[in-house]
């Protein structure tokens, strides 16, 4: 019996070696990532840091659980029965999510953590790691952790610092994030000069900046664009539906200078329509530069905000304006995937990144994943990792591995395509695929 039972147990072994899944998952191992979209930033202040803040997007799902705000104060030594009074409840109604499984990720593969979820008494070992490996130990922690996720690149968009140009080549890859800019023109209108955006001074080596009129507004505009494009910057990046709706009329020039001309303050919808004209501007200039852009659509970080900014339906009119422009969409505009995978499919000039889609729910993920390889050719899907800390980027390309590898050898299992063409598409999100959309 005990012989069979060894013979059995080997054969399964065998069997799930072998599997298109394991397969996949395998080669996604073997191969350099190019990662088109991260945020990580050196963790700053120890004295805050209490575990949980150091974790990308997992703290908004115990916020939504009901967890009230958390100052740390660590001036008499982290005390983790304090930590896990305050968190513990939350936390562990929380221990479904892919945001939580991102974080078991990261734990699993950089500190050999084999629970599925924490404990009280998991938090000071943890804590006293993390401590060491993010703040007295960073550059070698940072090394470390891209060499192991087999990072060839990420391109890194600055939201706490939009005008940095200053960033390590060796690691990352520059992008314009536009916000700001777009964002600025309605006080510039107002005031007729730009005067509280010292890293925009600093870029521009001047400490204020004349905006009279439009067109002087248009240069301070085109001089940034071509500063971050002799900088090396790959592409341009807009996030604004994080602060209002994607969708961007198209405004005249001469409406446009004639409410800029304005005395005194704008009412909102003169700004919005300035900040319309401005993105389109900006558009155009991207032409120019032949720099893509990448833009956020659907779900926002965070909890409690105008969810509806970022239906991806509302850029159409940009798509059908700008044909000579490459776009690429991203986080699987969730929860709108099925009109996310439908312009994918429909314009000639949109690629469709499932970055961070599979952190926000892994099973949707699967799901348009399937949907996009049913309606739209691969050579247009990518991914990137879309996390703040170094350690989450492991655990970011972790679910994106395990989602790809499960949609393309589900797809294999069931006789939909060969192995050779799963593997194929595999390396083509995770690779190929940015680096021919970027030219790098
Ligand atoms: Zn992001």
């Amino acid at each position: 019996m005990k012989n069979h039972l060894f013979f059995l147990s080997a054969l399964i072994l065998t069997a799930c070696q072998d599997s298109s899944y394991n397969k996949i998952r395998n080669y996604l191992d073997t191969i350099e990532i190019v990662d088109t979209h991260e945020h990580i930033q050196v963790p700053g202040d120890s004295a805050a840091f209490h575990l949980f803040d150091k974790v990308s997007y997992f703290p908004s799902d115990m916020a939504s659980a009901g967890l009230p705000s958390y100052k740390a104060d660590n001036k008499n030594g982290f005390d983790p029965e304090k930590v896990w009074e305050h968190f513990g409840k939350n936390y562990n109604y929380s221990r479904a999510t892919s945001y939580h499984e991102q974080f078991m990720n990261t734990l699993r593969i950089l500190y050999d953590f084999d629970k599925p979820f924490l404990e009280k008494e998991d938090i000071k070992p943890l804590y006293d790691r993390m401590l060491a490996n993010n703040y007295r130990n960073y550059d070698q922690w940072f090394a470390e952790v891209y060499k192991k996720g087999r990072f060839k690149t990420m391109i890194l968009d600055q939201y706490w610092d939009h005008f940095n140009t200053d960033i390590d080549t060796s690691y990352f890859k520059l992008v314009c994030n536009i916000n700001t800019l777009v964002m600025l023109v309605s006080e510039a209108a107002a005031e007729k000069k730009v005067t509280n955006e010292q890293e925009l001074f600093r870029l521009l080596k001047n400490r204020e900046v004349s905006a009279a009129n439009l067109d002087e507004y248009l240069s301070i505009v085109n001089s940034v664009l071509d500063i971050f494009k002799k900088k090396g910057a790959v592409c341009i990046k807009n996030t604004l539906a994080y602060s209002r709706t994607l969708y961007f009329e198209d405004i005249s020039y001469e409406d446009a200078s004639s409410i800029y001309n304005k005395q005194g303050e704008l009412d909102w919808a003169e700004r919005k329509k300035l900040e319309d004209f401005i993105f389109h501007h900006i558009i155009q200039q991207a032409i120019k530069l032949d720099l893509p852009v990448q833009i956020h659509t659907g779900y926002l970080a965070g909890n409690n905000s105008r969810l509806d900014n970022g239906q991806p339906m509302k850029l159409l009119n940009l798509f059908l304006r700008y044909p000579k422009v490459r776009f690429s969409i991203f986080h699987g505009g969730y929860p709108w995937t099925g009109d996310f995978v439908a312009i994918g499919k429909n314009f000639t000039n949109i690629h469709l990144d499932l970055v961070w889609l599979p952190q926000i729910s892994k099973t949707e993920a699967v799901s348009t994943l399937h949907e996009m390889l049913d309606a739209v050719p691969y050579n247009k899907i990518m991914w990137g990792g879309d996390v703040s800390w170094i350690g989450d980027s492991i655990g970011s390309l972790e679910l994106a591995k395990e989602v790809v590898a499960t949609v393309l050898s589900e797809r294999v299992d069931k006789g939909w395509m060969t192995e050779e063409l799963a593997i194929e598409i595999a390396g083509r999100i995770f690779r190929d695929n940015a680096r021919d959309f970027f030219r790098f």
